[in-house]
């Protein structure tokens, strides 16, 4: 740990004097949004190590150069994803969400039974097993998390518990030859070394294969003033427009695009090399989507500073209404202890004078504290035993399903909060509504 603490501190230094594109390595940098110092979003953390707990600078630029949006406070991905707590198959909207995209690929890009899939960050195998139940010949998921990587014990998946880049990439291309199909979910977000990483998928990807990827899109986050997607696992927020210049740099191209609800607005995007029958074929969808990013200023900095002025608004609500109850003396929780609600807490400067504790659905967090803000996570078991006035909804992307689960908190007269898109109060009136 103290060996590691050393290289973070020169990541601290290095990252506040020289802030260039981490794409196209160019200077015209804009500052977005500075959060300060904040704690890691993934470290979840016991009461004898709050005294220890690291805080890192968290900005985000965009690039003028070429469009990307990125936080340039790069923490050692080892300390990030090693022991990561984000067990993807807890979620029945996500487990629900892979089964179609596993038989979408298939029936779209693939022969299965001749085919090799490669996934970069595999999670807990939430996407290869769907693709094995579609026969597909040779699946390989990489994945530098151990704890949620060995927890995929499934004959027909071959596991590499490792961060992808060109190394890795060479040595699934030499036991397994070149790959149909590369998917990479909620992972192209998360790369340092992103033009490593995406010359490592260009080498191994077929002539003919194509490279699919899911991320939060960037149009919804300026739209949604989501800006709680920003933490530091999480450096890129993509644009179209910012990737095809990207990919441009690799002899690739984006031949399709797809919207997707999941996480409160993500984008799938197909690539594959520009030679390649894909390429000659590109959706109409693309042309389409560069056209209205132009077109709503993704490639101009004043769209970024109007974003920033609207966020530091919703801020001020969401403090004044959680202010407002706790004068009145409610009793608050959060639901949902995840990087996005770390962000809002911090970003806010919401403390105990705010909420009270967190509720989390997943087993594995109980107990745990969150970073930065020290709140004990209980499990939703809280919520029938002894029920708070009222829940903030961190988790607000998956409202409907929150809602759904705690049911019997709403109809006997719990209310929630939601932080964003807007600051709201929900809740199923009855006679007593003076809460
Ligand atoms: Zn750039």
């Amino acid at each position: 740990m103290s060996a590691l603490s050393t290289e973070f501190e020169k990541s601290k230094q290095q990252t506040a004097v020289d802030v260039s594109c981490a794409f196209c390595a160019g200077k015209s940098m804009h500052l977005v949004m500075d959060f300060g110092e904040v704690a890691l979003a993934g470290g979840f953390l016991k009461k004898d190590d709050f005294a220890s707990e690291p805080k890192f600078p968290l900005r985000l630029f965009f690039c003028e150069d070429c469009y990307a949006v990125q936080v340039v406070d790069v923490v050692d991905p080892a300390l990030l994803f090693q022991n990561y707590f984000y067990f993807s198959s807890a979620i029945r909207t996500l487990r629900e969400h892979f089964v179609d995209y596993a038989m979408e690929a298939c029936s779209r890009f693939l022969n299965p039974e001749e085919s090799t899939v490669v996934e970069i960050g595999c999670n807990d195998g939430i996407l290869l097993k769907p693709f094995a139940d579609q026969n597909v010949k040779t699946l390989i998921g990489v994945d530098p998390a151990s704890n949620v990587i060995d927890t995929i014990q499934d004959p027909r998946i071959h596991t590499i518990n490792d961060f992808f880049g060109v190394r890795v990439g060479q040595q699934i291309e030499k036991q397994y030859g070149k790959a149909d199909l590369i998917v990479a979910n909620n992972v192209y977000a998360h790369i340092p070394d992103i033009n490593g990483v995406t010359k490592a998928v260009a080498d191994l990807l077929k002539d003919d294969g194509v490279f699919i990827f899911e991320v939060h899109y960037l149009g919804k986050i300026i739209e949604s003033l989501q800006y709680d997607m920003v933490y530091h696992e999480h450096l890129y927020y993509y644009s179209l427009i910012s990737l095809q210049k990207h990919f441009e740099r690799f002899g690739l191209c984006v031949f399709d695009v797809k919207p997707i609800s999941i996480h409160a607005g993500s984008m799938r995007y197909y690539v594959a090399k520009k030679d390649s029958s894909h390429a000659q074929k590109t959706s109409t969808r693309v042309e389409m989507l560069a056209k209205e990013e132009l077109s709503k200023g993704y490639d101009r900095k004043e769209t970024y500073a109007r974003f920033r002025d609207q966020v530091a608004g919703r801020r001020e609500q969401l403090m004044k209404l959680l202010g407002d109850l706790k004068k009145k003396g409610r009793s608050i929780a959060g639901y949902g202890a995840s990087g996005r609600a770390n962000t809002i807490i911090q970003y806010s400067g919401i403390t105990r004078e705010h909420i009270d504790y967190m509720i989390d659905d997943a087993p594995a967090k109980e107990g745990f504290y969150t970073p930065g803000s020290h709140f004990e996570i209980f499990s939703n078991r809280r919520l029938s035993e002894d029920p708070p006035d009222y829940l903030l909804i961190f988790a607000w992307g998956y409202f409907n399903e929150i809602a759904e689960k705690c049911q019997s908190y709403l109809v006997s007269g719990g209310r929630m909060i939601t932080p964003l898109p807007e600051v709201k109060v929900v809740f199923v009136p009855t006679k007593d509504s003076d809460l």
